[in-house]
């Protein structure tokens, strides 16, 4: 399928207007305000490092979250859209070189260019919350605690609470309701290249 021409598949959601975000996009502006906020307190700013975070081998888990980069990511100009493809297939088949398992080469992810996140307003939560110190609950297990990226001052700081629990609950009911109105089931787990591609 070429994928510039964002047809709907079993793993692609057919192609979504920006109103029908409102909920994802109300979810990434709390989750923006709570890191600027925990950031701060820090004195901790997020920019250019050796350890870039876009290098990190992330999966996506939601349906939601793809159909937002890839609504983003529609709206780049044809040669930017093109060569970022480009970027995705080449990480694609170096990253599952047996088609199945992953291997962590520290790849670029394919929507960064020149330092920069081409698809910036249209990121995957995790690319949001990556960097600080954090704790996550789940049900009937012990609490997670998560460490800071190595750009930060985090090391020689007594922890400043933050918790990515309400995050993942919201993004989870912002997720059902989409599988809902779109009709989208199944598993997903995918790198960027993978929703940009798939
Ligand atoms: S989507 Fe943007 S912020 Fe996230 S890893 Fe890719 S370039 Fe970096």
């Amino acid at each position: 399928m070429d994928p510039i021409a964002q047809e709907a598949s079993p793993m692609k959601p057919a192609p979504m207007k920006k109103e029908q975000f409102h909920l994802l996009s109300d979810i990434y502006t709390v989750i923006d305000e709570a890191w600027n906020k925990t950031a701060a307190q820090y004195g901790f700013l997020c920019e250019g490092c050796e350890d870039n975070c876009c290098t990190s081998l992330f999966f996506h888990h939601t349906f939601i979250e793809k159909a937002y980069l890839v609504h983003g990511f529609n709206q780049l100009a044809t040669d930017i859209k093109k060569e970022a493809l480009s970027r995705a297939r080449s990480y694609y088949q170096k990253t599952f070189p047996d088609g199945e398992m992953p291997t962590s080469l520290k790849l670029i992810c394919p929507l960064n260019q020149d330092g920069k996140c081409i698809v910036y307003q249209h990121r995957p939560m995790i690319c949001r919350l990556h960097g600080l110190p954090h704790e996550l609950h789940r049900p009937g297990a012990e609490a997670f605690k998560g460490p800071g990226c190595s750009a930060g001052p985090f090391e020689s700081h007594l922890y400043i609470p933050f918790d990515r629990t309400p995050f993942y609950k919201e993004m989870a009911r912002a997720e059902m309701d989409f599988r809902k109105k779109t009709g989208m089931t199944g598993k997903i787990k995918e790198t960027v290249a993978q929703m940009l591609l798939f």
